[in-house]
Formats: structure tokens, C-alpha cells, sequence
């Protein structure tokens, strides 16, 4: 007998092809028959017609690994449709951690849960401390390389020693066996952009032993984006393991169109026989901490070091002749504009909040640089900005490619309690439920099949998820219901705490997480380990 047998639905399997009518009949936490099933016993029958069933969407790049401390089920993602979300992105991740370093590392956290105690040392510790509380959705956890490089040798600004490094593999190797997916980096971010391509390949190595992949935040997504794509690529050759490039994007107008050319190195290279894959967001702005403006060495030696850094007034006429200064041909000032800087977060001052950096200056009577540096001061540099800096046609260029998937780089938010704080980036609640309704049912720049193969079958294979991201007997019962007619982000800039519309019914493990639109408290999802 099924526990539940889901009738009369428009089945998408997320392997690409078109949906058809049938039903789906689920048993304990697996999907065990597709098919005809009105004559199978059923302990509880959901009518679907006229809805469309899919996998559980994989979101495949997530920073939730901080907020699931603070509410485990998972708000704005499980809403979204998400069952599965791939943490641990752009260098940064809550483990490992080693008591020497520890204060360097919570200084790099860019939010602190209560929960979040770092009573844990080794990434084995800590998905153990994460796991014991039940969460809404699984996880798939990757580690970051700045916080190895943290735990090793905290913010130094310099290559490691060879003991330094063999720490750094040594804690990689650990959190592999102990089931991490792979090693992310942020090379734009402190520490982790102290690192030189070589000292990236020692420990892609160590991932690759154990059949992990590389995820990487790039060195550079403006001027420098094709070079930096090329030093992603040389790691996955080097270090012999899969590539995926996160957010893709060409940041600053002058640089806009830079997607396809990124995009046909990364054609190339999978050419060559390099699994090289990326993904995206749907949205024309990106979002960062405001710190992430200062040139890298204003971070050596951490936050605290910045921060006494920033009250120097020679410190910061050097800092503002580098951001004036030309790179390629652009300074970082020129390309954004200050009109195009958002302040999306603060702790303090929360006057900024929802306001441009240009507004904020000139009610204040300041330069805009100075501006923006004092509130990095006053927040001790946990404030979070949003970047008016894409461009939608390299948006739609990275949709339709056949191997980019759909990733938020958002978090797990709720519009109640201490995660609704501030005006965030709208992709933590409306990056899938955009893609499916802007982007396939209004704008038709990809079909509904193509659509959910990007959330589903395709992070799967990249994952090497062999039971999710499809619906098939035997696969894990992690599924959407969903309208396709009404399915809609509603989270904007202004008002981004606001969940989607059309998402129906979402079960991750068999178990309904989310039932005629509303969340049952369930927490079904797990730490999920590499097969
Ligand atoms: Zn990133």
C-alpha cells in the first residue's frame, strides 16, 4: 500500500523533457511508482490536476548554513519549492574552526545566530551539531576555503608555510570523510583572495581524492571576469575534480555581454573533456557585504585590524586613490556608481537601510566615499549591500545555457523574527518561483521542462545525486506541486520579506513540509553525504 498517492498532476521528471499526465505514489521517504495508480490502496490521495509535480528543487548555491541556526524550517526557500540546498559557498563556512584562530573566524561570520556556538572544531563536529536539530530541507555541505585558511593561519596576508598548507589539507581530508561535497572559494573576499592559484590546486587535490568538486565565487566578475574563469578552469585541470562557476555574471556596464564570452571558455574547457558547469541567479543585482568594496589588504589581520585600519585618515586617502584608480581601464567606482549601491543591512544604523549610498551621502553632506566607509566602521563591517550592476541580457544568456542551473546565493530568511531583519537581496525568497513564472510562463526565454531541469535534474548530476532531482520509482520523495498558471516571485527591493505564490505543496523525504501553502512545522531534512 502508498502512503500517498498524487493524482491526475502534469508530471516534469526534471531530466528536460515535457511533462505528462500521470500520477506519482510515494512510500515512506521514496517515490516507488509513476503510473496509472486510481486501483492502488493509498493511506492518503492528493488531487493534483491541473497542477504540476516536480523534484524538489536543488538550490545549488546557498549561504543558509548561518541562518538555519537561527530557524530550521527553512522559510523562504522551502516556500520557494527547495528541498535540497548545496551550503558552505564562497569560501565561507562554520567549520573548521581551531581554537587558535576562532575569534578570526567569528569576526568572518557575517551573522551569529545564538545558536550557533561554535562548540565544534572539525566539519565532522559540526554537521553532527547541525544535524541534531532536524531541519525543513536537506543539506549538502561544502567547505570554504577561507575558513580553512582561517583555522590554519587566521587573516594572513601571505602564502602559507608548508606547515600551514599541510594543516589546511589535513582539515579538507577530514571534512571529506566526514561528508562534505567539495571546496568552495570567494577570491574576492579576505582571506581567501590572499591565495594564489597554486596554493588552490593543493587543495582541489585533496577534494579530488575524494570525489569532490570545486565551487568558486571567481577572482574577479568585472574587468577581470575572463581571467578569472580561466583560473577556475586551471584548477579543475590541475586539481583533477569538476568545476562549477557560482553566479555567473559580467559586473559594471563595461563590462556587460561578458557572460557569453565567459561562457564559451567554460564551452571550451568542457571541450577539452573538464566537467566545467556555473549557475545563476535571476536578478539584474547582485548583493555582498559593503567591506567587500575595500581594496583586499585593508582586511589583513581581520575585522577588528580593518576597523582601527579604517580611522586613519593616510589609510583612507590610500584607499580611496585604489578604488579611483584605473584597472584595466576601469576604476571600481566608475563601473558601479554609488547611485547603484544599495545599503540592504545593517546592525546599527538602520537610517541606511533600503537607501542608496549617493542619498545617504548627500543627506549627511559627506562624499560618498566617506559615507560608505564610516558605516563599514560603524557596523564593524557586517554591512550588506545590493549592486544595481548586471545586465538582463547576460542574464538570459546564462538562462538558457545548457549548463548553467539556477543557484540564489540567498539564504534561508522569514518575514518574522530576527532572520526578517533589513531589506535583502529578493533572491532568498524569489529566485526559483522568478525563473518559473517571469522567465518561463511570461517572457517564454526557457520552457517549463527546461526550467525545472535547471533546479532539479541538473544539480543533481553535478552533485552526483543519483536519487533526486528526478521523479522516478526508487528516487527520494522530495516534490513540488505547484501552479504553473500563478507560480510568481513577489519579493522586490523595497519589500523583499514576501514569500511567492503558485508553490502548492512541497515534500522533502516524503513528508509534507508545506500543505495547501502553508508550513506544517515538519522537519524531515537531513545532512545529506556524498554516495
Ligand atoms: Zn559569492
Amino acid at each position: 500500500m502508498l502512503d500517498l498517492a498524487i493524482e491526475g498532476a502534469t508530471v516534469v521528471d526534471g531530466t528536460g523533457t515535457p511533462g505528462s499526465r500521470t500520477d506519482v505514489g510515494v512510500r515512506d521517504d521514496t517515490i516507488v511508482a509513476v503510473g496509472d495508480l486510481s486501483r492502488e490502496p493509498a493511506g492518503s490521495r492528493l488531487n493534483a490536476a491541473g497542477k504540476v509535480v516536480a523534484p524538489g528543487f536543488i538550490d545549488m548555491h546557498s549561504h543558509s548554513d548561518w541562518r538555519l541556526w537561527a530557524n530550521r524550517r527553512a522559510e523562504s526557500k522551502i516556500r520557494q519549492g527547495v528541498t535540497t540546498e548545496v551550503v558552505g559557498n564562497c569560501g565561507f563556512s562554520p567549520a573548521p574552526a581551531s581554537t587558535e584562530f576562532l575569534e578570526d573566524l567569528r569576526g568572518f561570520a557575517l551573522y551569529l545566530p545564538a545558536g550557533m556556538d561554535f562548540a565544534w572544531r572539525s566539519v565532522g563536529e559540526y554537521l553532527r551539531a547541525f544535524d541534531r536539530e532536524g531541519t525543513a530541507l536537506n543539506v549538502v555541505q561544502l567547505v570554504g576555503h577561507g575558513t580553512l585558511r582561517i583555522a590554519a593561519m587566521g587573516f594572513a596576508r601571505r602564502a602559507p608555510t608548508a606547515g600551514e598548507l599541510s594543516v589546511m589539507r589535513g582539515l579538507l581530508a577530514e571534512a571529506m570523510e566526514a561528508g562534505a561535497w567539495g571546496l568552495s572559494t570567494g577570491l574576492i573576499y579576505a582571506p581567501g583572495s590572499y591565495a594564489t592559484t597554486a596554493e588552490i590546486v593543493e587543495l582541489a587535490r585533496v577534494a579530488a581524492r575524494h570525489r569532490g568538486f570545486y565551487a568558486s565565487h571567481i577572482r574577479g566578475e568585472g574587468a577581470t571576469l575572463l581571467e578569472a574563469v580561466a583560473e577556475a578552469i586551471t584548477v579543475g585541470r590541475e586539481g583533477g575534480l569538476p568545476v562549477q562557476v557560482s553566479h555567473v555574471k559580467a559586473a559594471g556596464r563595461p563590462n556587460w555581454g561578458g557572460v557569453t564570452r565567459a561562457l564559451a571558455l567554460i564551452d571550451a574547457a568542457r571541450g577539452e573533456g573538464l566537467d566545467v558547469m556555473a549557475d545563476v541567479y535571476p536578478y539584474t543585482a547582485s548583493s555582498t557585504t559593503l567591506r567587500t568594496l575595500l581594496p583586499d589588504w585593508a582586511l589583513e589581520g581581520g575585522v577588528d585590524a580593518m576597523t582601527a585600519r579604517l580611522a586613519d585618515p593616510d589609510t583612507r586617502a590610500r584607499i580611496r586613490r585604489e578604488l579611483e584608480a584605473p584597472v584595466t581601464g576601469q576604476s571600481l567606482l566608475d563601473r558601479i556608481g554609488w547611485e547603484n549601491v544599495m545599503i540592504s543591512y545593517c546592525a546599527r544604523r538602520k537610517d541606511a537601510e533600503g537607501r542608496r549610498v549617493s542619498e545617504l551621502a548627500a543627506t549627511r553632506g559627506m562624499d560618498p566615499l566617506d559615507a560608505a566607509l564610516e558605516l563599514i566602521v560603524d557596523e564593524r563591517g557586517r554591512a550588506y549591500m545590493i549592486l544595481f550592476q548586471l545586465d538582463e541580457a547576460d542574464l538570459r544568456t546564462a538562462l538558457v545555457h545548457p549548463h548553467v542551473m539556477i543557484g540564489s546565493d540567498g539564504s534561508a530568511l522569514a518575514p518574522y523574527g530576527e532572520l526578517s531583519a533589513g531589506k535583502p537581496h529578493p533572491r532568498s525568497y524569489g529566485t526559483f518561483p522568478r525563473v518559473l513564472g517571469a522567465y518561463a510562463r511570461e517572457e517564454r526565454v526557457l520552457s517549463l521542462a527546461q526550467a525545472i531541469h535547471k533546479m532539479t535534474g541538473l544539480p543533481a548530476r553535478r552533485l552526483g545525486l543519483r536519487d533526486r532531482g528526478v521523479i522516478r520509482p526508487g528516487a527520494r520523495a522530495d516534490l513540488v506541486v505547484l501552479d504553473a498558471r500563478s507560480v510568481a516571485d513577489q519579493a522586490t527591493y523595497a519589500e523583499p520579506h514576501r514569500y511567492p505564490t503558485g508553490i502548492e505543496y512541497v515534500l522533502v523525504n516524503g513528508r509534507f513540509v508545506i500543505k495547501d501553502g502553508e508550513h506544517t512545522g515538519s522537519l524531515p531534512g537531513k545532512v545529506l553525504t556524498p554516495p
